[in-house]
């Protein structure tokens, strides 16, 4: 892995592109939360494919897919961003936290189970894992996989990110076309994932103007003791301009969330709302921006999802 470019700030966020043998291009970040120092928190957000066939309306990691990365190529990222910080490349941290959740849906690489596995089989006692996937259809025996995974090495150090977007199943198939596991699907695979002391799975929704999110509709497949809300402003990606794509509220003025946030708690659900830095939307941190510039799509009819 060579990497060949970098973009960002050493004090918030910062952007890696790097290519591989095979010409391949992936990205990987590494993210500070100030003012918390780079000591307290230190958060590293990698590839798991290089681009990703999902397609989804949203996200620039889409298209000009090649394959899923090795173990050796994922680890190659973590171990770049240590050595870029930390004397000897040990992340000396109080809280190092790890997200499979840049390039790539994690769900289609099953070499991310024995990547996971030999990372937490060093003992790294400070490193908190967070999978996001949108659980494609097909993904559930990946999921049991890294429950067993997670289950040897990050009891209560794992966070299980499911990104449904939505409650209707129409928008979710416009938004994620490559198919995805059913509502009910996901709840039986949340559920089953959790073992006693582990954090509760989180249900993300990327709030999308005119794209349904019905708190009860979600109380009644998930339920609030195993399920956490949180709730993300839409992307500035160019895809998701070009799929005409509207965010759902204001990231800069967050009570215009507020009704959102609500409607969940008044049923009970621990509900985050999670915008973020925005200088970090301006670095690029957020989505597959960099990389995908190369082999950006251009807009198509069918690319107008909604
Ligand atoms: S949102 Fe995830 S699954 Fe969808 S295209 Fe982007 S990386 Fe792939």
């Amino acid at each position: 892995m060579r990497v060949i470019a970098e973009h960002g700030r050493d004090d918030l966020a910062k952007v890696y592109v790097a290519e591989l043998k095979d010409g391949s291009r992936i990205e990987f970040v590494e993210s500070l939360q100030p003012p918390r120092p780079r000591a307290e928190k230190w958060v590293n957000i990698i590839s798991t494919l290089a681009g990703c066939p999902m397609e989804c309306a949203m996200c620039d990691a889409g298209g000009g897919y090649r394959r899923p990365l090795t173990e050796e190529e994922m680890r190659a990222q973590v171990e770049h961003l240590a050595r870029a910080r930390f004397d000897g490349g040990k992340p000396e941290t109080k809280k190092w936290k790890l997200q499979l959740a840049r390039m790539g849906e994690p769900a289609l690489n099953p070499s991310v189970v024995g990547f996971l596995d030999g990372l937490g089989s060093e003992g790294h006692g400070n490193l908190t894992v967070s999978v996001s996937t949108i659980a494609p259809s097909g993904s559930a025996r990946f999921l049991d996989d890294l429950k067993i995974v997670k289950d040897r090495h990050f009891r209560g150090r794992f966070q299980l990110q499911f990104s449904i977007h939505s409650t209707d199943e129409s928008a979710r198939r416009a938004l994620m076309p490559a198919g995805a596991l059913s509502l009910e699907e996901i709840a039986a695979q949340g559920r089953s994932f959790r073992s006693e002391g582990d954090k509760k799975v989180t249900l993300n929704f990327m709030a999308i103007k005119g794209v349904p999110i019905d708190a009860a509709a979600v109380a009644k497949a998930f339920g609030a003791d195993d399920f956490l809300v949180k709730i993300t402003p839409l992307n500035p990606t160019r895809r998701a301009q070009w799929s005409g794509l509207e965010p759902g509220f204001d990231a800069e003025r967050p009570e215009t969330a507020s009704a959102l946030v609500a409607s969940f708690e008044r049923l009970g659900f621990e509900t985050i709302l999670s915008i973020g830095a925005l200088d970090e939307n301006r670095i690029g941190s957020n989505c597959g921006q960099y990389a995908a510039e190369a082999s950006a799509p251009q807009p198509r009819e069918k690319d107008w999802v909604l």
